[in-house]
Order: structure tokens, then C-alpha cells, then sequence
């Protein structure tokens, strides 16, 4: 068996919640009020998710018998792609209620082509409500990073599970190709009471930074506020700044060409060039060195920006070349 690198968190005396680390790539939360135990995501390898369900069940929640849900944030693969495991693999004292998700997902794990899977078979939408004994989860839609995927909002808690919607505390971009839709979740989610954020894939906790200061630090709600501003500076800025334009695009050119390709594949005004590889390599040609990748010695709020920066680019030229 593996060894898992398990977080618990503190969300009071009748929740007992945690986070499993999946191979330093993606996080797995389970929240457990009484009897009933509530996964959101479960991976993406059969093998893997039976491997931390026993772990759990062996570690924390052995002492009677408990009812399981597992609800897939979104069709991507690697939190929806394991399910099985909830079928074939729970534990004995455990018993499976349901795999939740939204039609759109399910939809999308249905026509992904991969074989195998299973669907999850209660549909949930934005706006609805699930009750944990009495803890009352708010599903809530975040389409921006992809169709169909919802966020949970525990008010009692003041937490969101924010899944791939804040996909690290800040944005990324291999999917997202939508400011508006991103800026219209994170304005909805600042009309809420949020104490902390809850992400998918970040693995600083597991670094040099304590679990308390994590969630203090970066998981706030500052963060909420800092994306909504910093989205809303590069929007105006994108409107008439033509060489920060470029910056960004060469940056997206020759920091992760597996994202720029997607997008070359993906957004329809890219596919109207002509040329695509020669535009490629001018874009090399033009790479400015303070924007080529931002690994070290940077901040975090500049981290987010600087993925704003692809965002707010990406739109608003798929929008100048349509
Ligand atoms: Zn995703
Ligand atoms: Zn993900």
C-alpha cells in the first residue's frame, strides 16, 4: 500500500474532514458528519483510489458503519476517471449511497471515449442543496475551467471546495479559455461568506508551509478578492496595451507549449490562422526573459496574474480574431 499523505482539517468538533495527497498531484477531500462520508473527487486510477479508501477506513473511520458519496466536481480525468473503486473496492463497513454530479459531466464522461467508467447516477445542479446530517453543502456552478463543473459551498462552515475552478490557489490555464465566465464565478462566490478555499492540486502544504498557515495564508478570501481585482486590472489593461498583449503571447509560446498547442487545437480563432508553426516561431523569436516562466522568487499574487495574463489574452484576442 502506498503511503498517503493525509491532511486533516480543522472544520470543528462535529466534522471530521480531511485531505488525502494523490502521487503530489491532486487532492482528494473527504468531509464525514456522523455516519455519512462525503468525497469530492476520487481520482483517476482504480488501483489507486481502492488504495486511500483503505486507508482511510483502516485509520480514521473504522469504528462503525458509514454511508458513502462520492460527487465528481467535473468530467476531467483525473477526478472523475476512479470511480469504480466506490463500486468495487469500498470497504466492508462501508456502504455506497450515490456518485454525484452534474448532467453536463456526466454527459462528457459518457462521451469522452474512454471505456470503463462509471457514470455517476444522481444529477445535481447549481443551486442544489445536499445534507450531510444536518450539514447543508450549496452546489454551485464554475464552468469557466470546464462545462458542467460545480463548487460546494458549506455556509456553516464558511468554506468552498472551489475543485478545479481555483485549480491551485491560482488560476490555471490548460482548459480555461473564458475571463467572463471565470469573473462571473469568483464575483458570485464574493457575495458569499468565505473564510477559506479549498483547491484541487496544490501540493505547498506538504513543503515548508504548516497546514494552519496554508489555509491563512493562501486559501482565504483574499484570494477571491485578489483574482476578482486582478482579473478586472488586465481587462482594462488588455484593452489598450498592445505590447503587454504580446508579452503575454510569447510567454504562453515558450513557457508550456502543451498549453499553447491546446489552444491551437481548441479556440476557433486560432484555428483561422494560416500559418500556425511560423506563428509559433515568432513568437519564440520575440520571448522576453522577465515573462518566460515564473518559477522562483515570485509572489503568489504575481503568480496569479500572471495566469490572469494568459486568460485575459486568450479571450480577448479569440475575440479580436473571430
Ligand atoms: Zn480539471
Ligand atoms: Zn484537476
Amino acid at each position: 500500500m502506498r503511503k498517503w499523505i493525509y491532511t486533516p482539517l480543522d472544520l470543528g468538533s462535529k466534522v471530521k474532514a480531511g485531505t488525502l495527497g494523490l502521487d503530489i498531484f491532486l487532492q482528494i477531500y473527504f468531509i464525514s458528519v456522523g455516519d455519512k462520508i462525503l468525497f469530492i473527487d476520487g481520482g483517476w486510477l482504480n488501483e489507486v483510489a481502492a488504495d486511500f479508501l483503505s486507508y482511510l477506513a483502516e485509520n480514521i473511520f473504522n469504528d462503525s458503519q458509514y454511508k458513502i458519496y462520492l460527487f465528481n466536481t467535473h468530467s476531467d480525468w483525473d477526478h472523475a476517471w476512479a470511480n469504480r473503486a466506490w463500486i468495487e473496492s469500498l470497504p466492508s463497513n462501508w456502504s455506497l449511497q450515490g456518485i454525484y454530479a452534474s448532467r453536463t459531466t456526466v454527459e462528457r464522461l459518457r462521451s469522452s471515449g474512454k471505456e470503463g467508467l462509471v457514470l455517476p447516477d444522481h444529477f445535481i445542479e447549481d443551486g442544489d442543496i445536499f445534507d450531510l446530517n444536518g450539514l447543508k453543502f450549496h452546489f454551485l456552478r464554475a464552468n469557466a475551467h470546464c462545462p458542467g463543473q460545480l463548487v460546494l459551498y458549506v455556509p456553516e462552515l464558511k468554506s468552498l471546495w472551489s475543485a478545479d475552478a481555483l485549480e491551485y490557489p491560482w488560476p490555471f490555464l490548460h482548459s480555461v479559455d473564458n475571463f467572463a465566465e471565470q469573473l462571473r464565478d469568483w464575483e458570485e462566490w464574493l457575495k458569499l461568506d468565505i473564510g477559506k478555499i479549498f483547491p484541487c492540486h496544490d501540493d505547498r502544504w506538504r513543503q515548508d508551509i504548516e497546514v494552519g498557515d496554508y489555509f491563512r495564508h493562501y486559501c482565504g478570501r483574499e484570494l477571491l478578492l485578489c483574482n476578482c481585482k486582478a482579473c478586472l486590472e488586465l481587462k482594462e489593461r488588455l484593452g489598450k496595451d498592445r505590447e503587454f498583449i504580446r508579452r503575454v503571447l510569447v510567454t504562453m509560446a515558450t513557457s508550456e507549449g502543451r498549453n499553447f498547442g491546446e489552444l491551437l487545437e481548441d479556440e476557433e480563432a486560432w484555428l483561422a490562422r494560416e500559418n500556425k508553426v511560423d506563428f509559433i516561431y515568432t513568437l519564440r523569436e520575440w520571448q522576453i526573459e522577465s515573462l518566460t516562466f515564473p518559477e522562483k522568487n515570485l509572489s503568489w499574487f504575481y503568480l496569479r496574474a500572471y495566469y490572469l495574463a494568459w486568460l485575459g489574452a486568450v479571450n480577448y484576442l479569440g475575440q479580436e480574431l473571430k
